[in-house]
């Protein structure tokens, strides 16, 4: 199982993915921002977005993702301080599977994974 985990934040990258090695999960590689990612999607199992970044956010990153030939089954999970019903039905609108708003708990990222694995 590959993930990767994108997000302008060194600290809340390395929070999500110390998180996720204590669940099991340690094949991780991360990106700096959604177009930087575009490039690393290959053998990628689960996506983990922030909302805001830089050179492209994660609702274009989202978009992108599911307009793509290749890529546009993998399962997206948003990870973000946009908590407001309006960003929420904006993101799952544009294909996010699931959405996690910041901070979370350990807890709550299994349940969140597992749920999309299980579609
Ligand atoms: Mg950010």
């Amino acid at each position: 199982m590959k993930f990767i985990v994108i997000d302008d934040s060194s600290t809340m990258r390395r929070i999500i993915c110390n998180t996720l090695e204590r669940l099991g999960y340690d094949d991780v590689i991360e990106a700096e921002n959604g177009l930087e990612a575009l490039g690393k999607l290959r053998d990628i199992d689960v996506i983990f977005t922030d909302w805001n970044m830089p050179e492209m956010d994660g609702l274009t990153f989202v978009k992108s993702v599911r307009a793509s030939q290749s890529f546009s089954t993998i399962p997206i999970i948003m990870i973000t301080t946009e908590s407001g019903k309006p960003d929420i039905i904006e993101a799952l609108e544009a294909g996010v599977n699931n959405y996690i708003v910041k901070p979370f708990t350990p807890e709550i990222l299994r349940e969140k994974i597992e749920k999309v694995l299980r579609k």
